[in-house]
């Protein structure tokens, strides 16, 4: 594997790519990796000639400090790992390579910024989109895979695209789980034995919303979840919202597409999930 560290060796590299005519597929990560990043490298392989991966923990879209402070940093780990599965490239800037200086521009996609995890996250999606910005403008990828486990930053990002007519195409790949439901999450490590079995209600939750759909009206639905949701020791729910998959704004059944979304602190860690109940055509 290629690993680069700053934006004129990978540049270098990916004009002798496009010159020979290979497609560049991008997969975006603040690393400590696991079997969900793989999943999105090995989705990028089967659609694309060459791919990068960049592992860059981003401190723009970490509200909290002591978050950013104590988020996961694997990097021999992950080489490992992406090398266990043929990535080609890794691009892992340090900070001031992607930063110059204190930057205060941020782009402004709107309200879907500021719903859900943006009002518990204030600023969060504005580092997202800024930090993806720069990174499209560096690799200039073809296609870009990102998670649905991160579903609002999926649709944010679209939006971006869109608005701004960048020339690349997205890819939104299935959430990966450990066997037992929980959704994997570099975040997962700071769970104790004890956090972990409590975890475990947020996919329980999804899942029996997924499977009494049909049976009950939304607002029955969100509520059974909360319940379920604040009966479970160890968790406090931050929102359990039914949302239209393409505003976000409360689901009528009717929707083109319609996603259960749901937050919560398990002890001291904070965990997101989702579930596509209606999928838009
Ligand atoms: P992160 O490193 O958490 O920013 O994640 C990088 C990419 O991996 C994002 O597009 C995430 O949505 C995606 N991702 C994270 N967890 C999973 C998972 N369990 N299954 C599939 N993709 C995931």
């Amino acid at each position: 594997m290629n690993i680069f560290t700053t934006k004129q060796a990978l540049n270098q590299y990916l004009e002798q790519s496009r010159a020979s005519g290979k497609t560049i597929g991008f997969v975006p990560t603040l690393g400590a990796l696991h079997q969900g990043h793989l999943s999105l490298i090995r989705q990028a392989q089967q659609n694309s000639d060459e791919v990068v991966c960049s592992i860059f923990v981003n401190p723009s879209q970490f509200n909290d400090p002591k978050d950013l402070e104590k988020y996961p940093r694997t990097i021999e780990a992950d080489i490992k790992l992406l090398e266990g599965v043929k990535c080609d490239v890794l691009f892992n800037p340090p900070v001031s390579e992607i930063y110059d200086g204190n930057e205060q521009w941020h782009l402004n996609i709107g309200e879907l910024e500021r719903l859900l995890e943006g009002k518990f996250r204030p600023g969060h999606y504005q580092g997202v989109t800024q930090v993806v910005y720069k990174l499209f403008n560096i690799v200039k990828p073809d296609v870009a895979f990102f998670g649905q486990k991160d579903y609002q930053q999926f649709l944010i990002i679209s939006k971006m695209v869109e608005s701004l007519n960048m020339p690349v195409k997205l890819v939104m790949c299935p959430i990966m789980r450990e066997t037992d439901g929980l959704a994997m999450s570099s975040r997962n490590i700071h769970l104790t034995a004890e956090d972990r079995q409590h975890a475990l209600i947020l996919s329980k939750t999804l899942n029996w919303i997924k499977n009494n759909f049909d049976r009950n009206s939304l607002p029955q639905l969100k509520t059974q979840a909360e319940h379920m949701i604040n009966d479970e020791p160890g968790l406090e729910l931050d929102y359990f919202e039914i949302a239209d998959g393409d505003t976000l704004h409360q689901a009528t059944k009717d929707a083109n597409s319609i996603v259960a979304l749901v937050a919560a602190k398990v002890g001291k860690t904070r965990l997101i999930d989702n579930v596509l109940l209606v999928h838009g055509s």
